[in-house]
């Protein structure tokens, strides 16, 4: 036996697009439920980078103090390691705004501070360990989802229902919308290694032959990020642990991965693809669900938070006076309002995947494939000029179209 809800806004998935949106809306006054098919935030490493535009929009939401009370490492900059030094590639020290450093911040930290502010409105409502399986249909329109949590199905009828649920959307399948595969030359193991004094203090990339090796400074550790060719990784096992370390301490000398088993490490297939619709009559289609992004530049989170906000600018008003007219049945929100979103945030998502694809082309495809000398390519590195680095800095730490809180609240 299925319970029912009613709800103005159901959104699938607890991630940064699913819980901006969440707090967005949830502080307009509008009545959401939030489903996250995990029992907490507490997962593997998923990406750490708040970039200056986030924290300009926290600052926006009165959300700053309580993001600088979170322990984290800020940087200026970002580059290639040398072995002796790092050279800049992005530089953010330049950005208009007040903020100019990039923030590696724990993820789950940064979800808690959201969807703790979210949870002060009462119109707010977060079900966890609840997966949306699919949705509700009503010709075009889509009317809610079914949820399940702990073998039990609610049926969560809504004026609107998100796919926020990721790269492997469990509702955009159901409602047949299939992204085009831009496709990506590498996969990325990632894994952690101790950080001792001593140790070089950034955040950079170290370019070798055949691999590279992204280091993030997490304090006590290191979360390191190696990349390999695309379908590599059963390879790289069949050749065994020992040389997998040796090829970290051949980039990386003063790491020490004695410790290190294939079990501590985590393998992300790289996906690159873009919906070439994000919506339907009653449903829209935000964050990594609408375009899985490359991992260079760190973007991904930034720009499911952008989705959400430019979402919320565009459904707020609409939403509110419908709550104040037609409760509790609420008529889909119609597509051709729907179809706004995409418009509006096409040419950010395939601008910053267009640059992805050149850098996994002309530099990473190279690297991995042993083509590319790490030496001249940490030469053309020191030959770029402060301003194309402080462009640099403004296409990862701003994106091509930052997007500002308009959100009554
Ligand atoms: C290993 C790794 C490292 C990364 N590193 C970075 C980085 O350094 N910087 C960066 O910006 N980006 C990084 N990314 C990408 C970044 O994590 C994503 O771009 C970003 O999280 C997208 O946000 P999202 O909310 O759209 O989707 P997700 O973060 O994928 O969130 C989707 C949420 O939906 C939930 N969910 C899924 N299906 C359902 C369902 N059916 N019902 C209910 N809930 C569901 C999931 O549990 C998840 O919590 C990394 C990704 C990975 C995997």
């Amino acid at each position: 036996m299925e319970t029912i809800m009613e709800t103005t806004v159901v959104i699938a998935g607890g991630g940064p697009a699913g819980a901006m949106l969440g707090l967005l809306l949830a502080r307009a006054g509008i009545d959401l439920v939030l489903l996250e098919k995990h029992a907490d935030f507490f997962r593997d490493f998923r990406g750490d980078t708040i970039h200056p535009s986030t924290i300009q929009v926290l600052d926006e939401l009165d959300l700053l103090d309580d993001f600088n009370a979170i322990p984290h490492r800020e940087f200026a900059s970002f580059g290639l390691y040398t072995g002796e030094e790092v050279v800049p590639l992005a530089d953010f020290r330049g950005l208009p705004g007040r903020f100019r450093r990039l923030a590696m911040v724990p993820q789950w930290d940064f979800l808690k501070l959201i969807t703790d502010a979210a949870g002060k409105h009462p119109n707010f409502r977060m079900m966890m360990e609840t997966r949306a399986v699919g949705v509700i249909r009503e010709g075009d329109a889509v009317r809610g989802v079914r949820a399940e949590s702990d073998g039990r199905v609610t049926e969560i009828r809504a004026a609107l229902t998100v796919a926020a649920d990721g790269r492997q959307s469990d509702l955009r399948a159901a409602v047949g919308l299939k992204p085009v595969d831009i496709g990506a030359p590498m996969d990325v193991l990632w894994f952690r290694l101790p950080r001792h004094d001593g140790h070089p203090d950034d955040v950079f990339l170290r370019p070798g032959r055949g691999t590279a090796l992204v280091s993030i400074n997490r304090g006590d550790y290191w979360q390191m990020a190696y990349l390999i060719p695309k379908g590599g990784y059963d390879g790289l096992r069949a050749r065994g642990i020992d040389a997998f370390r040796t090829g970290i301490t051949g980039l990386l000398p003063y790491l020490d991965p004695s410790g290190l088993t294939f079990d501590d490490v985590r393998l992300l297939t790289v996906i690159v693809d873009r919906l070439p619709k994000w919506h339907l009559p009653g449903l829209l289609v935000i964050g990594d669900a609408a375009h899985a992004m490359s991992p260079i530049g760190g973007v991904g989170i930034n720009l499911a938070i952008q989705d959400a906000i430019a979402a919320a600018n565009l459904v707020t008003g609409p939403l509110q006076r419908a709550q104040a007219n037609r409760r509790p049945v609420l008529d889909p929100v119609p597509g051709s309002l729907l179809a706004k979103l995409r418009r509006r945030r096409w040419y950010p998502t395939a601008a910053t995947q267009a640059v992805q694809v050149q850098i996994q082309n002309r530099i990473i495809a190279r690297v991995l494939a042993g083509d590319a000398d790490a030496g001249a390519i940490l030469a053309a590195a020191r030959r770029i000029p402060p301003p194309v680095r402080h462009l640099m800095g403004r296409a990862i730490g701003l994106g091509f179209l930052p997007e500002h809180v308009r959100s009554s609240h």
